[in-house]
């Protein structure tokens, strides 16, 4: 067994895999396979039912949620979501406390005014800023509720009456959360949700339409909700990925099962590293992410030591992001707690040996 590591796309549960392989030879006894059949039949149509229902279900959506699925990856959002919201009437307020963060900041103030309400960047957003206000007068209020690269996480919901965007693309029903308290939530599914191609999207229909500008068809949210995510020919294998997913996420038992799994394992990982003078966790302890770990070792020959022997013990994906340098573990819902104590077996094992 490998024990899959990776920040995204990342381990998706064995049984996804299964049943996604055997749609693509033979999709529900229909001799056809997911890969062959058009996006508007019936077979298809009762695929992308399936992931709205599931995602209103396990996100515990009100009536007034509308559900996307859609092309682009995050990196889309970034822009597609100043296009529908943002103009000269107001200014957007964004939080950075990341890379990915810094990206949706770039891409806004190419359609508007953005009011950077508070930076972690003096410290390589190795904490999340606090104690900043939001302009009551914003058009909306973005962040990034999980710093994928840095390690780092938003752990409650900002107190503001300011349309909260979130980019959740890597804790998106990773844990129990108000999701109603969002205008607009976002998720590259690569990360916990499926594969990659597809981005789910869940916002409340009445944000929209507020902009002067002209927006081009498929980048305006209201096409897309008019058309149930088929403006135009969806990722059908992506799509159909994440709906195997959400049933897995289902059959788990929802969120507040899978949280208490994911809890349980950054414990194990966090407690570790604490333990070992050797592994030093680099970001402030009350925003550490439970989703992507992120610490260094005292030398650089000592870090390449134990990569090594990361690998040689089936463990991937444990280097960190390049721009960070050190290690990074993601601990998304489908690796098993059998992982995380691998690894955490080894780094009690190398520390005794080499420390
Ligand atoms: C991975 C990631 C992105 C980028 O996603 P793409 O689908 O590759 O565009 C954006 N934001 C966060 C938080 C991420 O983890």
């Amino acid at each position: 067994m490998v024990h899959n590591f990776n920040s995204g796309p990342s381990v998706l549960p064995k049984e996804v895999f299964e049943q996604a392989s055997q749609a693509i030879l033979n999709f529900n006894n229909t001799g056809l396979s997911i890969l062959e059949i058009g996006h508007r039949t019936p077979l298809f149509q009762g695929v992308m039912d399936e992931a709205v229902a599931l995602t209103k279900e396990l996100m515990q959506l009100k009536e007034d949620r509308e559900v996307l699925f859609l092309h682009g990856g995050a990196s889309t959002q970034f822009f597609q979501v100043p296009m529908n919201l943002l103009d000269d009437k107001a200014s957007a307020a964004y939080l950075d406390c990341g890379t990915w963060g810094t990206k949706a900041i770039k891409e806004a103030k190419l359609f508007g005014q953005v009011d950077m309400v508070a930076s972690s960047k003096d410290k390589n957003y190795t904490y999340i800023p606090k104690g900043y206000s939001i302009p009551e007068t914003s058009a909306y209020f973005h962040y990034t509720t999980n710093n994928t690269i840095e390690g780092t996480q938003m752990h409650s919901i900002p107190d503001t009456k300011v349309p909260l965007v979130a980019d959740m693309s890597s804790d998106i029903l990773s844990r129990s959360l108000d999701y109603n308290r969002f205008a607009l939530i976002y998720a590259g599914a690569q990360k916990n949700v499926g594969a990659a191609g597809v981005n789910l999207v869940v916002l409340q229909k009445d944000i929209l339409g507020k902009v002067s500008r002209k927006l081009p068809s498929m980048m305006d949210y209201r096409n897309h909700i008019d058309n149930g995510s088929m403006l135009n020919t969806p990722p059908v294998f992506a799509v159909y990925v994440c709906m195997l997913t959400l049933r897995w996420l289902k059959k788990q038992g929802g969120v507040t099962v899978i949280e208490k799994k994911n809890a349980a394992k950054a414990a194990l990982l966090y407690d570790t590293l604490d333990a070992l003078p050797m592994f030093t966790p680099k970001v402030a302890r009350e925003d550490r992410s439970l989703m992507n770990a992120v610490w260094i070792m005292n030398d650089e020959a000592i870090e390449k030591e134990f990569l090594a022997e990361c690998k040689a013990n089936n463990m991937v994906g444990i280097k960190g992001h390049r721009s960070v340098g050190g290690f990074r573990a993601s601990l998304y819902n489908a690796l098993e707690m059998e992982s995380v104590v691998i690894l955490t077996d080894l780094m009690k094992d190398f520390a005794r040996r080499k420390g």
